[in-house]
């Protein structure tokens, strides 16, 4: 039995036919784990008794005659910034180094009573702040198509994890790609929902107004089942909200794919441009209308992203004062605690953008920077308002870049940053997006990013299931 090869549907056939137990393919999971760990480095803490709990309590439904649950037995893992009760949570952070979670997040709930197999915590961006997870204190996750390639970021350890055939589902968090991205990078499918459509009540914080929970998997099907069962109206989260909104039906044939001339542009890699335009014209070729759309704004898109991330950062993480809960630093008074605590328990990245946010919000420069960054929200928000005029769609590549060498762009956070161009559009303005497995160049994949309007993620969904069918 090869946990790599099995769908959320094959491990339950397998279960009901009694192939395997669920506690046999969960201790086979954890072996799987345990030499690909080594050399791949996705988790940073493996939940083993959680794990083997939860496939009991599966064999033991399956022995009573009892219905399986949508996620019964299936091995998944969380990116560290979800909460799992009674398990660390280090969101990638020495400062969190030994904070243990003391209760569940809402989609940790969800998932353990959908009779989830938690395997573990993966690795990230220290709160989430990179592209590439080289900025976790706990060193980097590797590419698993290429050992000396970055898998993306900051939900690395999550697309690695699933990439591996370590677990078959994860869930990351995305605040300006973090779910797109690896998933881009690591050659699996990956959804940032619409803002608001799923809880997020027991994650931490990155920039509140952008982050948002989503599945990675290596099938659509898959990421849809792990979307519905988290994406629920919880009332610790004032902005979810219950999604009964009657979906559209829109078939390949009646499909209008809008294509941003923006997206293709400048510091677009010629081999994902050209892979990209070649996906799209499968769509074409079976039936679907492409047009040509603009989204002017699109070049502000990154500055104001950086803007509005690095203030709500610098908001959020003013609680780790190294005295109410992580790392501390004794010291010869108060001040000093707080200073030698976050000193010494934030990287690098950390310090950079609570400098650039503290400075975004600051008198005199508020208005110049933090508002002029919500009005370009609000101009990118009525960009993609005239596009949904004319078109269901949007397709363009997820990454301008292939994934890239470990270390290449650790040294200039400028070159980093540039990588979100496609992606952080979408958190200003709250729409879902999907990264879709597109191909491979040089055995390295590419990702297809597809953009619906607000709560149309069944559109996306049935748009992966059409490229996986045309592929
Ligand atoms: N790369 C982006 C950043 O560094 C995305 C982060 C994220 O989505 N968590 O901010």
């Amino acid at each position: 039995m090869n946990v790599t090869e099995l769908t959320i549907e094959g491990v339950q056939k397998g279960l009901i036919a009694k192939e395997f137990s669920a506690v046999e393919l969960t201790e086979n999971a954890l072996l799987n784990v345990a030499k690909q760990e080594p050399s791949l480095h996705a988790f940073l803490t493996i939940t083993k008794e959680l794990a083997m709990a939860a496939a009991k309590a599966t064999d033991e439904r399956i022995a009573k005659g009892e219905k399986l649950l949508p996620l019964s037995g299936i091995p998944c893992s969380l990116k560290d910034a979800i909460l799992v009760e009674e398990v660390r949570c280090t969101a990638g952070s020495r400062m969190l180094d030994n904070y243990i979670a003391p209760y569940d997040a809402f989609v940790t709930e969800k998932i353990k009573e959908a009779g989830a197999v938690i395997i573990g915590k993966t690795n990230m961006d220290e709160f989430g702040m990179g592209a590439s997870t080289e900025n976790s204190s706990f060193g980097a996750t590797k590419n698993p198509h290429n050992l000396e390639r970055v898998p993306g970021g900051s939900s690395g350890g999550s697309a690695a994890s699933v990439a591996a055939g370590e677990v078959i589902l994860s869930l990351g968090e995305d605040t300006g790609g973090s779910i797109r991205q690896p998933a881009s990078f690591c050659g699996v499918v990956g959804l940032k929902p619409t803002y608001g459509a799923v809880s997020r009540a027991g994650i931490i914080a990155l920039a509140s107004s952008l982050d948002q929970v989503g599945p990675f998997a290596r099938t659509t099907k898959d990421a849809q089942i792990l979307f519905e069962t988290i994406s629920k109206r919880d009332l610790r989260d004032a902005t979810s909200v219950d999604i009964k909104k009657k979906k559209k039906e829109v078939g390949v044939k009646e499909l209008r794919i809008g294509v941003p001339k923006e997206y293709f542009g400048k510091g677009l890699d010629s081999g994902v441009s050209k892979l990209i335009k070649d996906t799209i014209g499968k769509f074409e070729s079976a039936g679907a209308k492409i047009v040509e759309i603009e989204l002017p704004h699109t070049q502000y898109a990154l500055a104001a992203y950086y803007i509005l991330n690095t203030s709500e950062a610098s908001a959020n993480l003013a609680r780790y004062d190294g005295i109410r809960y992580g790392f501390h630093q004794e010291a010869s008074d108060l001040l000093g605690e707080y200073l030698s605590s976050r000193s010494e328990g934030f990287g690098p990245e950390v310090k950079r953008r609570i400098m650039l946010g503290t400075y975004a919000l600051s008198e005199g420069y508020y208005d110049a920077y933090y508002v002029k960054a919500q009005k370009i929200r609000s101009l990118l928000k009525q960009d993609f308002e005239s596009a949904f005029n004319k078109v269901d769609v949007i397709m363009g590549p997820t990454s301008p870049v292939l994934p890239f060498l470990l270390g290449e762009k650790t040294s200039n956070p400028l070159k980093m940053y540039l990588v979100d161009t496609y992606t952080v559009p979408l958190n200003l303005v709250g729409l879902p997006g999907i990264s879709l497995v597109a191909g491979k160049i040089d055995n390295l994949p590419v990702g297809l990013q597809v953009i619906a309007p607000s709560f149309e993620e069944d559109l996306l969904f049935s748009i992966g299931k059409t490229l996986e069918s045309l592929q």
